[in-house]
Formats: C-alpha cells, structure tokens, sequence
C-alpha cells in the first residue's frame, strides 16, 4: 500500500536561541565597540535598501555576539525588510536578536514587531508581543486591529476595541473608528456600533465622512432602517458611499421600492450613481426574482454611460438562472462575452448550472473551454459545476477528468463525482471513490453517506445499502438525518418492497427521528389501498405530531390516500380543516366522491368550487361527467362536455371521452354512445371500448358487445383477460371461434393471469384467497358457511344482463376467492363487524356482488371491495355503483 503523508498543522516555532555558530561577517570588525556604532548602521541600512537582508541577517548575529549594539531606527528598517519578505522564519530569528539587542523595552520597536507578525500572518506572535508590552499606543493597538480586520476576524476587532479603551484609555482615530464599525456591521453588533456613535459625536469627528458613512453602513447592515435613515439625512457632507450605504440597508431588507427612490433621489440631487450603486439595486432586484427590472435597469445604465462590470452581469445571469429562465442566461452569457466582458468563478458557476440542469453537454462544453481560456479551470466552485455537468449528462469519464484537475476540492467536489456514479448505476466505482475521499483531507459528511445509500439500494443491493445505513453512525461518525432514512424508504418502495418501506418507517419513529414532508409525501401512495386503512391513520399521527399537515402537499397526499383507502369520511374532514387549497385539493375530494359513487356531493363541490373562484382543468371535468354519469344526469354531462373547449378551454381528451360513453352508457343509450365513438376526433383506446363493453352487457346488447369485444381484441391481440371476454361473447351469439380464427384461451398463456385473488387484512395480517383455493383455516368450516350464503343469494337475478366474467365460472373454476375472504372474516370475527375491506384483482362477477349485498343486509354490516373496476361500497343491500361496473 502507498504510503500517504497526511499533512499536519503548521506549529507556532518558538523564538530560536542565537546560534552560536559565529556567520561570516561581510565587513571586518576588528574591535567591537560597546555603543552603536553609526557606520555599521549605516551599512545594515544599505544591505536592506538593497534587499540583501540574509546578509544584513547575519551580520547582525556578528553583532550580537560581539556584544556591539544598533539603532532602533535601524531595527525598524530590518522589520521592514522582514515585512517585505514575509517570511516567518526570518521574523522569528529577527525577533530573537532585537530581544539580545534592547536592554529595556522599546515601544517604537514593539509596535514595529507587532505589526511585523500581522502582516506577516502569525497573529498568535503579534498578541504575545502586544501582550508583553508595559506601553502600548494608538499605533501599536491600529495595528493589531488592523491585522484582524485583514483575516476578518470581526467579533476580535470589536474585543480589541473594548480592550484599548479600557486597560490603555486610548481612543480610536478617524481612521482607526472605521475599521471598527465595520467590523460591528459584519457581525450585526448593533450595540457597539451606537456606543462609537456616541463617542464620535462626543469628541466632535463627526465632521468626518469617512467616520460617519461607516456608522450609517452599521445601523444599515443591522437592519436599523429609521436610525439610518435619520443618521442618513441629518449628515451635512454626503458623497457615493453614504448614498450606497443607505440603498444597500433597504435592498437588504426587501425594500426595493424606497431603495429605488432613493436611488433617484441621489441622481436629482446631482450624485452620480457608479457602477457600485446600479449593481446593490441590479442584484436586489435579482434577488427577487424580478428579473426583468434588473435587466431593463443594465440597459439603463449602460444609456447613462456606465459600462455594467462582471459583477452587473453575473447577477442578472445567476438571477435568471435561478428563476427556471436558465436559456436566457446561457444567451445573455453570451452576450457579456461578446461585450468583452470576462467572467469571473460565479459567473462561469452559473452558466454552467443552467447547462447542467437544461442538460445540454455542447453548450456545457463550450463555457468549459472557456473558463479554461480565462484561468478558471482548475477553481473549485467551477470545476464542482463542471463535474455535476457532466456527471447528469452521463459523461462520467470528462466527470473524472474535471475531478483530478481540481487542486481544492471540497466535500461538494467528492459528493457531485461519487452522485454521478451512483445515478448512472456504477456502485463500485462510486464505493471506490468513497473509499478514497476517506483517506483524504475531505470527510464524507452526511450527504455522501445518503448518495452511497441511495446508489446502493435504488441499484438493488438492499445488503450494501443496509450496511453503509448501519455503518455511517459507528464508524463514520455521522449522525443520520432524515434523509438517510428516506433514501432507505424510497428504495424499498421503488422496488415494490412497501412492508420493508413501512417497517424502516416504524424504524424510524422508534429512533426517534421525525419523517419530513419528503418521508410522508413518498409512504403515503403506499398505502392508498383499501387493506392499508389503518396504516393511513398511523401515519396521519405521525405527520400531526411532526407538524406536517399544515404544508399543502402533505394535505392533499393525506387527502387522496385516505379516499383511496375506504375512509372518505376522514378524506372530507381534511378538507374542512385546511386552511389553504390548490386545485389539487378540489379535484381530489370531488375525484373521492366519484370513487365512492356519491355523486350529488361531487356536483354541490363542484359548484362550491367555482365560488371560491378555481377555475376546473381536465381532471375536474372529467371527473364532473362521471359523477353526472352516476347521478344519470345525462343532459347535464352532454351540457358540460360540450362547454368544454370554450367555456372551460380544456380540449376533450381519453378521459373525458370515456366518461361521457360511460354516461350514456348507464343511462342504455347505447346507439348514442355508439354513434358518440364514431364521432370521437381522436382514435378510441382500451378504455372507451371496454366502457361501450360494460355498457352492452348491462343492457343486454349481444350484437353491439361483439362489435366493441372485436376492437378491443385488435388493441389487444395478446390480452388473456379480453380473449376471455371475447369467446364468451361469441358462444353466447352463436359465432364460432374458428370463424375469427380465435385462439382457444389458456393454452398459450400462463394460467396464472386469469387467477382471481383477494386480500383481506385481520390482525395486522394480510390474508390472501385464491378462486377454488383453501386456506388453511376452517378449512371444511369455511366452504359450508360459503356454500350457505349462496343459496340465500340465489333469489338475486339480473333480468337482462349478458353473464360474461373475467374469472371462470364458479362451477368449473370453484368458489371465487372474495367470497372465501368474505366467509373467513365473518367465521373468525365473534360479533359481526361494522366494516370490511377486501381487495380484489379482477372484476368481481355478478353473482359474487349479489352476495356481497344480501351480507350487508342480513348482518348489518358495510363492505368495501375494490375490483379491477370500482370501489363498491356495499350498503343494506345496495351498492355503491348502482350495479353498473
Ligand atoms: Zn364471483
Ligand atoms: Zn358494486
């Protein structure tokens, strides 16, 4: 294994004792005098004049051997040479002669060493000496605070401050007081910043522009508006800075209307705005997404003679960008460069995101060539873009490539690489890369733990995936968030797996991690079935709990998940409670109604809709003619569908189509919505003709349920469902199957596909029947009770209805398995119970509905039965879809 030398923190050197290795001198000294000798400083001077300072160095170490002596003016020109070579090593060995040097303290050479070590870049060595000093001046403590001001280090700034005027008594100067206030407006210290104001006003600076414009940027920058504005019209000299730092306080807090009159405020006083003040209102604009000010605006300025900068241009180009306009700024992008404008890293950031979103490599590639051409190639906040770029548009070699180029990167540099992997199914390489980030001066933080989760588990390596999820807290020493969980439910989900998905659900709450609007937005369709009911209201608890029903999204979900799963009651009470709707919510609970067959409140809604002022789109109307068709309020439907394109401008589409011949389907008027097919501007689908279908059987209409069997074989020549329909309906017309060449059914296909099942849930447990199966309870006890409740049902008839099913016939096929579902339930439930819920996969015969409903009436009870077809909601002996499904 290569061995990697990890690079350690720089440690403050002490101050090195005088070497006693004697340098060479350069001039001869044959005696040494005791006092300072005037040539010898003489000729230090020169040797620094001429930047010979390793020299000058040594043969100040002769110096002090000699026991000899020099000038403080001397040491300070040595400093400065130090200065000038910022070198630490130097600054330390000259440190350590002037200390042999000076017999008493010099504060002259003090403040000198102080400033020396700021500029040099070790403040730990500047406070020790500044420390150390039993006299410190204006001079020394400007210094010093001017040092920190440089590394911006703001909240030290205002220590030092406080330091100065209370251990040394000294005031700041009008250059000194600047420096100050600007740091208490960097670090929102409101506070201080008044206390200068007072102090300023108290020793008369107040005169000064410099002072006051700085005390005016702190009551800006710390969002004192009416202080500012106070300070701002009370000062008697103004120039361009107090005018930007008044326009900048307003655009901060979101005022741009008085920003802007400000603004034109300073141009009729005769201010000139620079290009600094067209770009604080340019930005702000931006900010806010009002984008067109801001470019009508850069045309503005160029009008009045100022030539927008970098900074003009990268504003308005990341402005659009982030506004979803990321075509314009690829084109204004380009317009900057034509202009001779070059552009800087956010600029080349911005551009190369709109790319990387928009997905267009060329272009992507072109703004890489040039960020090349303009030193930008190797800077990390481009090269991040570029590799996200790439890694989206599957370009994972020039992915790589970007990659290795980056000097710095940081952690978005690994997790844009490591994603990117991930994303194009490369777990292996994206592992190998993690491995290697763990090695380097980067740690993966959290999200380049979820990404590695994510890849692992949306790729199917549900072990992988556990393993990093179990590893990330133990070895890693990264707490997981919420969405590490997610990342674990979205997969199982993603994979079909909802009970895992539920069960890390679970998991999650049991550690005590609360699930985000994500978490419940993506569980939540999981569940919309009607043997998942008591899962909906467990997790309606945890969203309630986590605050998360308020955002409109996770209502709408609850909403629809609730009505999906048998519990419309529950679905309107959401409704009631939210305080704010989209058309969402309004299509939804009038979509839940229908689903219900309950279509009197889906028409009052509807109408109540149109009050509050929501404009109905394709899915409203759709679901209006079926809640029309339901109510056989036939003109009505006819009356809306025909409004469609001009009062409602939503064109007819399938939906809507096959609602209408659905309509007039229920309603046996056959011949119209025959006739309505043929009409149809768009070429009928599976579903208009399966709806004629349902309408022919209803009605008993052989003829025309063999026209509409035969289109819908051609749709569907391989469907095992429709071959079956279709042959039925030929024996019962007396066709024979040879004379269509039909295939017989069944032999070619998996015999499974016809296979009727149900679901039934008790105890937390789902139960699953298979048609003519057993199950292993009650087993003898089942089919006699089933056999039972047959012979009750027998009296159900159906005067004209053509008996074709998608399930075989129960005398050949044996007891279809909703009804062995039904059976258990009641045989295992000691009192009767007030619902039941069974999910079936194939449309539920005649015969299996009739008993469905001689059950509710003889035991009082309510069943919901979810078909290929419907929800039936069986009530003292009726249906919910008015036997028509
Ligand atoms: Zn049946
Ligand atoms: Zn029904």
């Amino acid at each position: 294994m290569e061995s990697i030398v990890l690079p350690c923190k720089t440690i403050t050197p002490k101050i090195p004792e005088i070497s006693h290795r004697p340098a060479k001198p350069l001039i001869s000294l044959k005696t040494a005098p005791p006092k300072p000798d005037s040539k010898l400083d003489a000729h230090l001077k020169n040797l620094c004049k001429n930047g010979r300072l390793n020299e000058a160095m040594a043969s100040l170490d002769f110096i002090v051997n000699c026991g000899s002596t020099v000038k403080p003016n001397t040491l300070s020109h040595l400093i400065d040479s130090c200065i000038d070579s910022s070198s630490l090593d130097l600054c330390y060995k000259l440190h350590g002669y002037v200390r042999k040097l000076l017999k008493e303290s010099d504060p002259f050479v003090e403040t000198k060493l102080v400033s020396m070590y700021a500029k040099c870049g070790s403040l730990e060595n500047a406070f020790e000496v500044l420390d150390a000093m039993s006299e410190r001046n204006l001079y020394v403590w400007s210094a010093i605070i001017g040092a920190c001001s440089r590394e911006k280090k703001w909240g030290e700034v205002v220590e030092l401050f406080y330091s100065m005027m209370e251990s040394d008594n000294i005031v700041p100067d009008d250059f000194l007081f600047p420096k100050i206030l600007q740091a208490c407006g960097n670090c929102g210290d409101l506070e201080t910043g008044r206390l200068i104001h007072g102090i300023v006003t108290k020793c008369r600076m107040n005169s000064q522009v410099r002072v006051n414009n700085s005390i005016l940027a702190v009551y800006s920058k710390c969002g004192w508006l009416n202080s500012a504005k106070r300070f701002f019209e009370g000062m008697e000299v103004k120039d361009t800075v107090s005018w930007n730092a008044i326009i900048t306080g307003y655009c901060q807090e979101g005022e741009i209307k008085e920003a802007r009159r400000l603004f034109d405020l300073m141009r009729e006083e005769g201010v000139e705005p620079g290009v600094v003040t067209w770009n604080i209102l340019i930005s702000s604009y931006n900010r806010l997404g009002k984008c067109d000010i801001a470019m009508e605006m850069m045309k503005e300025m160029e009008n009045c003679g100022i030539m927008p900068d970098v900074f003009t241009w990268t504003s308005v180009i990341s402005g659009l960008a982030q506004n979803n306009r990321r075509l314009e700024a690829l084109e204004l992008f380009g317009e900057m460069l034509l202009s001779g404008v070059g552009p800087n890293e956010v600029t080349l950031m911005s551009a190369i995101s709109a790319c990387a979103s928009l997905k267009i490599l060329r272009k992507g590639k072109e703004i890489h060539l040039v960020a090349m051409k303009v030193g930008y190639g190797e800077d990390v906040l481009v090269g991040n873009s570029l590799v996200d770029l790439y890694s989206k548009c599957r370009k994972l070699e020039s992915a790589r490539q970007v990659f290795d180029m980056i000097s710095e990167k940081d952690v978005y540099t690994w997790n844009s690489l490591i994603g990117g992997y991930c994303q194009a199914g490369y777990c292996g390489k994206a592992h190998d890369l993690f491995m290697k980030m763990q090695k380097s001066d980067v740690l993966p933080n959290v999200i380049t733990w979820n990404v590695m989760i994510t890849g692992y588990i949306q790729s199917g390596d549900e072990d992988q995936a556990m393993h990093l999820f179990q590893r990330m807290e133990k070895d890693g020493g990264i707490k997981r968030d919420t969405a590490s969980w997610n990342a674990l439910i979205a997969g199982y989900l993603q994979h079909g797996q909802r009970d895992k998905a539920l069960g890390i659900f679970r998991q999650m709450q049991s550690f005590g991690v609360k699930p985000n609007s994500v978490t419940i937005l993506s569980i939540l369709p999981a569940c919309a079935n009607l043997i998942a009911a008591k899962k909906v209201k467990e997790i309606h608890g945890y969203a309630l709990h986590s605050n998360l029903v308020s955002e409109l999204a996770v209502a709408n979900s609850l909403l629809d998940t609730y009505s999906k799963s048998g519990n419309i009651i529950s679905s309107k009470s959401i409704f009631n409670e939210m305080s704010t709707k989209d058309i969402i919510t309004w299509n939804t609970m009038i979509g839940g109604y229908v689903l219900y067959g309950c279509p009197y409140y889906a028409i009052q809604l509807f109408e109540q809709m149109g009050k509050e002022g929501f404009r109905p789109n394709r899915g409203t109307l759709a679901s209006m003619i079926s809640a029309y068709g339901q109510a056989k309020m036939v003109d009505e439907g006819r009356h809306l569908f025909s409004r469609m394109p001009e009062y409602y401008h939503v064109l007819p589409c399938l939906d809507h189509y096959a609602a209408m011949v659905n309509l007039l389907g229920r309603s046996g008027k056959l011949d119209e919505a025959f006739k309505f097919i043929k009409d149809m501007s768009v070429e009928p689908d599976v579903s208009i003709w399966s709806g004629l279908l349902t309408a022919c059987c209803t009605h008993g209409n052989v003829k025309l349920a063999v026209y509409a069997g035969k289109r819908l074989l051609e749709l569907e020549p391989e469907n095992a469902l429709v071959r079956r329909l279709v042959s039925q309906l030929y024996d019962l017309s007396g066709i024979s199957r040879e004379s269509f060449k039909m295939r017989r059914p069944g032999k070619r296909n998996d015999p499974k596909e016809y296979l009727g099942c149900s679901w039934i849930e008790d105890k937390n447990v789902v139960h699953s029947f298979v048609a003519g199966g057993h199950h292993k309870l009650d087993d003898k006890f089942l089919l006699s009770y089933t056999r039972s409740t047959e012979i009750k049902s027998k009296e159900t008839k159906y005067r004209d209805r053509l008996s074709i099913q998608e399930e075989e016939m129960e005398e050949t096929g044996g007891v279809h398995s909703e009804k062995l579902a039904l059976s258990f339930y009641l045989i295992r439930s000691p009192q009767t119970p007030r619902n039941i819920r069974i999910v079936k996969n194939l449309r539920m015969c005649e015969h299996c509905h009739g008993v469905a409903k001689l059950v509710t009436k003889t035991h009082g009870c309510e069943i919901y039965l979810s078909d290929s077809k419907c929800i039936h909601h069986f009530k003292h002996g009726m249906c919910s879809c008015g036997d028509y499904w």
